[in-house]
């Protein structure tokens, strides 16, 4: 079988993390298979469409690594892949199910439906369409038709009956026939619904599998009777588990999560959310969880679905992201951070190449750069307290010798590289017979007056350069001076 799978957006806003899955796994599922990916977009819902969110989901899903074989702006031998542009290809459809009688046409004026819904509400039931219009005598019919008066066609239901679907993961889902209304398939206005529409293109687009959301295993069954009624061949359904926020919600972007594009502008890489997004409601199986997407479509399988809403986790997507972070070539690294270490340092005088080594090991993303960097810019104020360190046996006292000797080693540094300070300073400590710690700590922190940086004193001796270090040396030794001067008075 060739297997051909969709993902089918409406433009309603941005690529929210829930959806990027679903495309995910139909285009992992298809790729698998050696099967066709489909992009297709479901603007029939004009009101809730948002200008340029088309563009966005382009965007997002090329930024994802998914490319689509068929779709609006590649073509395809199944287009227009925008149903809006489809419009006119659902009428008859429609009327052809009102023929075998799955559907029929009402003329209820917009009054009585609204009557309806407001006595269903205060009963506190769900709105159901009474059917009024479902026995209309044919005359009828063609009469007001032809006086042009507005129309929907419904889809006719089966009282007390039992409507069901066999789904890949869930199994068979049964409803009683009962509950469920007699949507609208083509509005007055000729345009088909999302529950219409999406039924027609999987079938006409030789859609064989369909991987989407639970949201809409409910509305499933009111597919399958559609099917059923045109007589066309059911596609296999694939519901995928919903991904939640925590225990209680699913992720949503009205309660502020973020979408795909939301989490890039946050410093996560693109293959490190698809990579931990696959994890969401799947498994290859085994133990693996850094996996490129090639090894993820070696490995995907529908089995490996879950059933259970998986919890999007902040804390495993930044160890993801650490994971490739490690991985990058330093200079992509380097690349990647440049505009965001252009915010605090003067990249144009300093080693951004250096500073990115540095930095690669010690970042869960991009953005955690900048507070580990603005020490480069601007000195922060003196703390005597920072020279205390008992691990390397220093105090604010035992430094200030330390750092006085230091002054003279780093003077007669030349030819300023990190390769040299280390040289002069090792030598130094050689020659006085101590230890590094009681060298390096003291040097560190007067060249920072940091706690926590990237790389000991030697490299940030280097990065900062000859100028400026020998400028906060002597800045800190002066500060040093002053602080034990008053210990003692
Ligand atoms: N247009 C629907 C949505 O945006 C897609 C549903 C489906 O995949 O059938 O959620």
């Amino acid at each position: 079988m060739n297997v051909r799978t969709r993902f089918a957006p409406s433009p309603t806003g941005f690529l929210h993390l829930g959806s990027l899955r679903t495309a995910l796994y139909a285009w992992l599922f298809a790729r698998s298979q050696g099967g066709t990916f489909i992009l297709r977009i479901e603007d029939t819902d004009q009101k809730r469409e948002i200008a340029g969110a088309t563009e966005t989901i382009y965007r997002a899903l090329r930024r994802a690594g998914i490319d689509w074989d068929e779709g609006p702006d590649v073509g395809g031998p199944y287009g227009p892949y925008i149903q809006s542009e489809r419009k006119a290809l659902y009428q008859p459809f429609a009327e052809e199910l009102v023929e075998r009688g799955g559907a029929y046409y009402c003329f209820c004026p917009t009054e009585r439906l609204d009557a309806l819904r407001k006595k269903a509400e205060s009963e506190g039931k769900a709105f159901k369409y009474d059917k009024r219009c479902l026995n209309m005598p044919r005359e009828e019919i063609t009469a007001r038709l032809a006086s042009g008066e507005p129309y929907v066609i419904r889809q006719n239901i089966p009282a007390g009956g039992v409507g069901f679907f066999d789904d890949e993961i869930l199994g068979r889902i049964e409803v009683d026939t009962d509950t469920l209304d007699d949507q609208v398939l083509l509005k007055s206005d000729g345009m088909p619904t999302y529950n219409f529409a999406n039924v027609v293109d999987d079938h006409l687009m030789g859609v064989t599998h369909i991987l989407r959301g639970s949201e809409f295993v409910s509305s499933t069954p009111k597919y399958n009777l559609l099917y059923n009624a045109l007589g066309w061949d059911k596609p296999v359904y694939i519901h995928l588990p919903p991904v939640m926020a925590d225990r209680n919600r699913k992720l949503s972007k009205r309660h502020g999560d973020p979408s795909f594009e939301d989490l890039l502008d946050e410093g996560y890489l693109p293959d490190a959310v698809v990579n931990y997004i696959a994890l969401l409601g799947w498994n290859p199986g085994d133990e693996r969880e850094v996996m490129t997407m090639e090894e993820l479509v070696g490995a995907f399988s529908l089995r490996g679905i879950s059933k259970s809403p998986a919890i999007f986790d902040r804390d495993k997507l930044r160890w993801f992201n650490a994971q490739y972070i490690r991985a990058l070539p330093a200079a992509r690294f380097r690349d990647l951070i440049l505009p965001h270490m252009g915010k605090t340092v003067d990249t144009a005088h300093i080693d951004t190449l250096r500073l990115a080594q540095l930095l690669q090991p010690r970042c869960e993303t991009l953005l955690d750069i900048t507070d580990k960097i603005g020490f480069l810019a601007q000195m922060p104020p003196f703390d005597a307290a920072l020279y205390t360190n008992k691990k390397m046996k220093t105090t604010h006292e035992t430094s200030l010798p330390v750092l006085r000797a230091l002054l003279p080693v780093l003077e007669a540094v030349d030819c300023w590289s990190e390769s040299a300070v280390r040289d002069a300073v090792s030598a130094f400590i050689e020659a006085e017979g101590m230890k590094n710690g009681p060298v390096l700590w003291p040097l560190r922190v007067a060249l920072s007056n940091s706690m926590y940086t990237p790389g000991g004193a030697y490299e940030i001796a280097g990065l900062l350069g000859r100028e400026e270090t020998l400028r906060r040396l002597r800045g800190s030794i002066a500060a040093l001076m002053q602080s034990v001067k008053r210990a003692d008075g």
